[in-house]
């Protein structure tokens, strides 16, 4: 019986904070600088408080310091921005953050276009999305979940250059930033979406998959090309009557029979979750190194 190479998202994830740590360590020895990392919350959503909490519990775990930045629900867009540019001004304050969705009265285009490009540690930014797609143009930072689906991939062993990827979903935060990292890898790179007709004939095509459409286990096993590597970002939670919460998270892909076809699958979760946050911390540090070299 086949079985797929589980990537173990969880476990790359702590080898990178550990090397995170390290060179935080390192920083801090020879130039006296701490990372800093401002994480900016509006409002009491409990789904972006346990992020926010996760992200700010990461960076004290590796050394990075976590700048708090706690708003009402009702701030204007106008101080919310001033805020913004305070911390664009603030020198030990490395990377910005501003968690999403933002409350209805605030534009989130124009809040995450008004941090500066060199804390841009979300990579939302769309002078970096832009460098991204352009040849011979390199961001300053990447989007951490594509980034994260990346690293996956080569801490894995698998190569891009050359091979069929089909990406399933083009959001601005992780099916097109993704789609434009691989092809930036030298793959031929197939986007389906919800316009798509007949998705499964493109991705059954596919030597790499991502799968970003948040639709819960909608990528069967007969879909998946043998040997194929599968990166599962899709995180979705389904009705599960026998877990005390009621629910449980699962991915866009049927995990039970991917693990029967494919090369290589990610869980969900355990898989490219861990590894979004690892890659924030990442673009942090590689914020404070900039700024230092400057
Ligand atoms: P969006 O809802 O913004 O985008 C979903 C995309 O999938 C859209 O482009 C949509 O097409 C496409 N799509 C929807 N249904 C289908 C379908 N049946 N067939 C093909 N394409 C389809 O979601 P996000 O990109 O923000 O997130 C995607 C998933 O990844 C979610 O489950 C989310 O929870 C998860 N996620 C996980 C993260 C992690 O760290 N693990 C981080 C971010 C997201 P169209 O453009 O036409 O509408």
């Amino acid at each position: 019986d086949h079985k797929a190479t589980i990537i173990d998202g969880k476990a790359i994830a702590q080898t990178i904070r550990n090397e995170i740590a390290e060179e935080v360590r390192h920083l801090s020895q020879k130039y006296g600088k701490v990372p800093g990392l401002a994480v900016v919350i509006v409002g009491t959503r409990k789904d972006s408080q346990s992020y926010v909490s996760m992200k700010r519990k990461a960076c004290a775990e590796v050394g990075i310091k976590s700048v708090d930045i706690d708003l009402p629900e009702n701030v204007s867009q106008d101080d919310l921005i001033a805020k913004v540019h305070e911390l664009n001004a603030t020198a030990d304050v490395h990377g910005i953050l501003v968690q999403l969705p933002l409350p209805n009265h605030i534009n989130e285009e124009k809040v995450l276009s008004e941090i500066s490009i060199e804390k841009d540690v979300d990579g939302f930014h769309p002078l970096n999305i832009g460098k991204l797609a352009m040849k011979g143009r390199e961001p300053l930072f990447l989007p951490c979940t594509p980034k994260g689906c990346l690293e996956l991939l080569s801490r894995s062993g698998i190569s891009i250059k050359g091979k069929k990827a089909v990406v399933v979903g083009r959001s601005n935060i992780v099916g097109l930033p993704v789609s434009l990292l691989l092809l930036k890898a030298d793959a031929t790179v197939t986007v389906v979406h919800s316009c798509t007709p007949d998705p499964e004939s493109f991705i059954r095509e596919a030597d790499i998959i991502i799968a970003a459409a948040g639709q819960a286990m909608m990528i069967k096993g007969s879909w998946i090309k043998p040997g194929a590597a599968v990166i599962d970002v899709g995180t979705n939670a389904i009705d599960d009557p026998s877990r005390k919460s009621g629910y449980r998270l699962v991915g866009d892909v049927d995990f039970q029979e991917a693990c029967k076809v494919a090369g290589w699958v990610t869980p969900v979760p355990g898989g490219v979750g861990p590894m979004t946050v690892a890659m924030l911390l990442k673009n942090t540090l590689d914020g404070a190194k900039h700024a230092i070299a400057q």
